[in-house]
C-alpha cells in the first residue's frame, strides 16, 4: 500500500476553491477586528524552479519584476490599511514565505519590513517567521532579519547528499547549505528550522541517517522530515519520477525513532522539535480559527468560513499570468476566488487541523464549539481507535498513536468530504492531470 496520499496542512485544498462573485473584504472586516491576528506575506521568486515543487513561484525575475511587484504589494498594504485599521486589526504572527524571500535585495527586503510596519499594526511581540534558502543567506540578509526582530527562520536543506540534492534538482550543493547554516546558527536566532526530505530515489536510509546527524550537529531547534511526492505540474511528473512508497515508509520509521532518540519530541509526522529542559508541551489552540490575511500573490487567507486566495496555479505559465494579473490589480478589496465553508466542512477543517498535530484535539473544546461530539461526528475516528492509530489521553485530547501520526497522509485524506473531493477531481478533469485518491478510500490501511 502507499502511505503517501496526500500533505494535509489546510483544509480544504485550493482546488476546491472556485470563482467567487461580488465578495469584498470590507464585508468581513469585523472577523479581523482585534488583536492576535496572522500576517502572512508570499515572495514569489526563485532562483530555480526544484523538481519536486508545484508551489506559487517563478523563476528569471529581474530587479525590475520584484520592483513591480513589491508596488503591488504595497498598493495591497494600503487598501487593507482601510479596512483594518477602524477594527484596530493586528498581527501576533506574521510569516514570510514563498518562493525564496531572500532573493530580494538587500534594499528590497528592507522595504517590505518598512511598509509592512508603515501599513499594518504588528503587535509588540509579533512572532515572525521567515522561509530561505542556503543559495540566498548571507551575512547581510541575515543582519536585516535580525534587526526586523524575526524569531524563527526555516531553510531548506533537503539533503547533503549531493546525489540527492542533483535527483530533486534543488539548486544549492551540500559545502554551501554547510556555510549558509554555520552562518545562520551564528546569528542565534530564537529558532532555526531544517527542511529534509526521504523517499528520494537512490537514497538509502544510512544516508538519510547521515544527513540529519550533521543537521541535528549544528543545533537547530527544529527539523522538518518530508516525504518526497512527485506533484502535478512539477518537473518530475513531466520526467516520470517513479517512487517507492515503501521504503520511504521505512525510512520514515527509522529516521523518525532516530529524532526522538536524539533529543527530538514528535510534534507530527513532519515536524521534530529539540526537547527542552523543562518540557513546554504546545498548548491547545483553536489553530482552525483564527482569522489570517494573506497578502501578495498566491497565498492564502482564512477569514472565518471565507477562504480565500489567487487561482490556484502549478505551471509556470499560470503563475506568471496569475503574477502579472496581481501587478496590474486596481482593488485588492474583491474577492474573486475562494470558497464558503458550510459548518460540515469547518468540523473537517478543524480536525485535520488538530488531529494530525500534538496535542490532539481537546474532545470539550470540540464540543464548546460545535455544539456536538466528536467521535459521534467522526465515526472514522473511533474506527481509528480500534486500528491503534488514535486513543484519547490525558485531559480528555484524541492524539493519533506514533503509528497513526506515520500514516498521516493516509488518514488525512479520508476526512475530505465527498463535495470536496468532487470539486478537486473536477479541477484535476479540467487540468487534464492523473486522479489523486483521496476522499474515497475505502477501509483501513493494511497493518504495515
Ligand atoms: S521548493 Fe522552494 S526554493 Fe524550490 S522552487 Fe519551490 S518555492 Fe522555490
Amino acid at each position: 500500500m502507499n502511505p503517501y496520499i496526500q500533505y494535509m496542512y489546510s483544509y480544504p485544498h485550493k482546488t476546491a476553491y472556485r470563482p467567487l462573485p461580488a465578495v469584498n473584504l470590507r464585508d468581513y472586516a469585523e472577523r479581523l477586528q482585534g488583536p492576535g491576528r496572522s500576517l502572512y506575506l508570499h515572495i514569489p521568486f526563485c532562483q530555480g524552479k526544484c523538481g519536486y515543487c508545484n508551489l506559487f513561484s517563478v523563476t528569471g525575475a529581474n530587479h525590475e519584476d520584484m520592483e513591480r511587484y513589491l508596488d503591488a504589494l504595497e498598493r495591497q498594504m494600503g487598501q487593507y490599511r482601510q479596512v483594518l485599521e477602524p477594527g484596530n486589526t493586528s498581527f501576533s504572527d506574521f510569516t514570510i514565505g514563498g518562493g525564496t524571500p531572500l532573493l530580494l535585495t538587500e534594499k528590497q527586503l528592507d522595504r517590505l519590513f518598512y511598509m509592512t510596519n508603515r501599513y499594518l499594526n504588528l503587535e509588540a511581540g509579533c512572532n515572525m517567521v521567515i522561509e530561505t534558502a542556503p543559495n540566498q543567506t548571507d551575512r547581510e540578509r541575515l543582519k536585516i532579519l535580525k534587526a526586523a526582530g524575526a524569531a524563527r527562520v526555516s531553510m531548506g536543506i533537503q539533503s547533503f547528499c549531493r546525489e540527492e540534492l542533483n535527483t530533486l534538482k534543488r539548486g544549492h550543493d551540500p559545502d554551501k547549505a554547510r556555510m549558509a547554516l554555520d552562518l545562520l546558527m551564528s546569528f542565534e536566532f530564537p529558532c532555526v528550522n531544517l527542511d529534509f526530505i526521504y523517499g528520494i530515489p537512490g537514497q538509502g536510509t544510512e544516508s538519510l541517517l547521515r544527513s540529519l546527524k550533521e543537521a541535528a550537529s549544528y543545533g537547530p531547534q527544529e527539523i522538518f522530515l518530508y516525504p518526497l511526492y512527485v506533484k502535478h505540474g512539477a518537473r518530475l511528473e513531466r520526467e516520470g519520477m517513479v517512487l517507492e512508497p515503501e521504503k520511504a515508509y521505512e525510512q520514515y520509521r527509522e529516521a523518525s525513532s532516530y529524532l526522538r532518540a536524539n533529543g527530538f519530541c514528535q510534534d507530527s509526522m513532519r515536524r521534530f522539535v529539540r526537547r527542552r529542559k523543562t518540557e513546554d508541551r504546545r498548548e491547545f489552540s483553536d489553530c482552525g480559527f483564527s482569522a489570517s490575511l494573506a497578502l501578495g500573490c498566491g497565498g492564502r487567507s482564512y477569514v472565518g468560513n471565507l477562504h480565500f486566495c489567487t487561482p490556484y496555479a502549478i505551471t509556470t505559465g499560470d503563475c506568471m499570468r496569475e503574477l502579472k494579473t496581481f501587478q496590474d490589480t486596481a482593488d485588492f478589496t474583491r474577492i474573486t476566488h475562494g470558497i464558503f465553508l458550510s459548518e460540515d466542512e469547518e468540523k473537517r477543517r478543524y480536525v485535520i487541523r488538530h488531529l494530525l498535530i500534538r496535542p490532539g484535539i481537546n474532545q470539550d473544546r470540540y464540543q464548546e464549539w460545535f455544539q456536538s461530539r466528536l467521535l459521534e461526528d467522526f465515526p472514522l475516528i473511533a474506527q481509528w481507535m480500534k486500528e491503534g492509530y488514535a486513543a484519547i489521553g490525558k485531559g480528555n485530547y484524541l492524539a493519533l498513536t506514533e503509528d497513526g501520526m506515520g500514516l498521516s497522509d493516509y488518514l488525512g485524506p479520508q476526512l475530505i468530504s465527498d463535495k470536496v473531493a468532487g470539486r478537486m477531481r473536477e479541477w484535476e478533469d479540467v487540468h487534464g492531470l492523473k486522479k489523486w485518491a483521496y476522499g474515497s478510500l475505502q477501509g483501513q490501511p493494511e497493518k504495515l
